[in-house]
């Protein structure tokens, strides 16, 4: 036994948090961390993420069994059955349905948030356009939750660099005449710098992304929404929309513009029925990497003084955010910027 609690262990997909809180448990995430090159101070941010996904997210190729053996290890050899496991991370509950006959065109499927409001809303019947930039992502993502037929739930596959107005072009027609929702999720980090050390490149690039995409295309769903009198867009911001101490210039100015079409928007188009808001995350365990420039040191070395921030979320707890908007269960809200980010943002 490894917890107080009568009748429960740890296991596989029980939190970091939860191994942590177990003097074995705490041995074996110490060794983890070792072994990855992780270091101790990365703990904290990592508690409500279970030991099976950070492991998966680590990105190293283990060993088959190398998780089992993990949980052997507390458990005095033995492999303890799900209803026994504690400290579970947490699960989305899916509301069957929701999208039936729904297409919901979705940007960045391929990673991280958008792969998880891609996946939600097809397991939620849904007809998902998934876009992406990197073909295997979201050939993947096609393969796992089944192609759409005509008209049945499913993913629409398709690769195309949002920077690119032929791009967003491709992602209108792959959808067809009926678009019910928007989310624009796909974007890109800047490396931290102030503004005296930012380039016109990495400027030029984060609102390329960030706010031309989003930008183009929401004016090319806009016409089959206004026809049908009704649509839903939810546009993906950060905590960096809402402060200026999460990120650096052109990252902090494109999330602030993000905000600012999606407030826009809802106004403009309130008397069609069309509903436009905004979520934004704080920090969420996926594949976001800083497009090609080291961080600055400036930069990084100043938003290093801001205090502790709540732990890391998984890409579903963020898909729950978007969905809700998305779906007719957002029916009264419109133009909100929606903190989905376990607090920071009263912090
Ligand atoms: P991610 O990198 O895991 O996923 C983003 C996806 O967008 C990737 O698959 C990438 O290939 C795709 N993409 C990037 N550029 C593209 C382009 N030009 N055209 C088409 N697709 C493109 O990252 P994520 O964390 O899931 O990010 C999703 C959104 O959440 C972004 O807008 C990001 O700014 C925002 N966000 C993330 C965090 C976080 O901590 N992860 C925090 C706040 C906001």
């Amino acid at each position: 036994m490894t917890t107080d609690r009568p009748g429960q262990v740890l296991g596989a997909d029980s939190t970091i948090g939860a191994w942590l809180d177990d003097p074995r448990g705490a041995e074996v995430i110490r060794g983890v961390l070792a072994a990855s090159g992780m270091t101790e101070a990365s703990l904290p941010a990592l508690r409500d993420v279970s030991l099976a996904r950070l492991m998966k997210q680590s990105g190293r190729v283990l060993p088959d069994g190398a998780i089992d053996g993990l949980v052997a290890k507390v458990n005095d050899g033995r492999l303890p059955a799900p209803e026994e496991v504690i400290g579970r991370e947490w699960q989305e509950r899916v509301v069957p349905g929701r999208f039936t006959g729904r297409t919901v065109i979705v940007t960045g499927a391929g990673s991280g948030i958008g792969r998880a409001t891609a996946s939600r809303i097809v397991r939620e019947g849904g007809r998902v356009v998934a876009a992406d930039v990197i073909a295997e992502r979201v050939q993947s993502l096609e393969a796992e939750a089944g192609a759409a037929g005509p008209e049945g739930a499913g993913v629409v596959a398709v690769v195309s660099d949002l920077a690119d107005p032929d791009g967003v072009a491709a992602i209108v027609t792959a959808a067809g005449e009926r678009i019910d929702g928007l989310a624009n999720v796909a974007g890109i980090p800047d490396d931290f710098s102030p503004v005296h050390e930012t380039t016109d490149e990495m400027w030029r690039r984060v609102f390329a992304v960030n706010v031309d995409g989003v930008f183009r295309l929401t004016r090319a769903v806009l016409p089959s929404m206004l026809a049908a009198g009704r649509g839903s867009i939810v546009n993906v911001a950060s905590e960096a929309a809402l402060r200026g101490s999460s990120a650096g210039a052109a990252y902090t100015a494109a999330k602030h513009a993000v905000v600012g079409l999606t407030r826009n928007c809802a106004f403009m188009y309130e008397p069609h029925g069309i509903r436009v808001n905004a979520v934004a995350p704080g920090g969420v365990l996926t594949n976001i990497v800083s497009p090609g420039a080291a961080w600055s040191e400036f930069g990084s070395g100043r938003i290093g003084t801001v205090g502790a921030t709540p732990p890391i979320a998984v890409p579903e707890a963020l898909a729950a955010s978007i969905t809700f908007l998305l779906s007719d269960d957002g029916v009264n809200v419109s133009g909100a910027v929606l903190p989905s980010d376990g607090g920071q943002s009263v912090h």
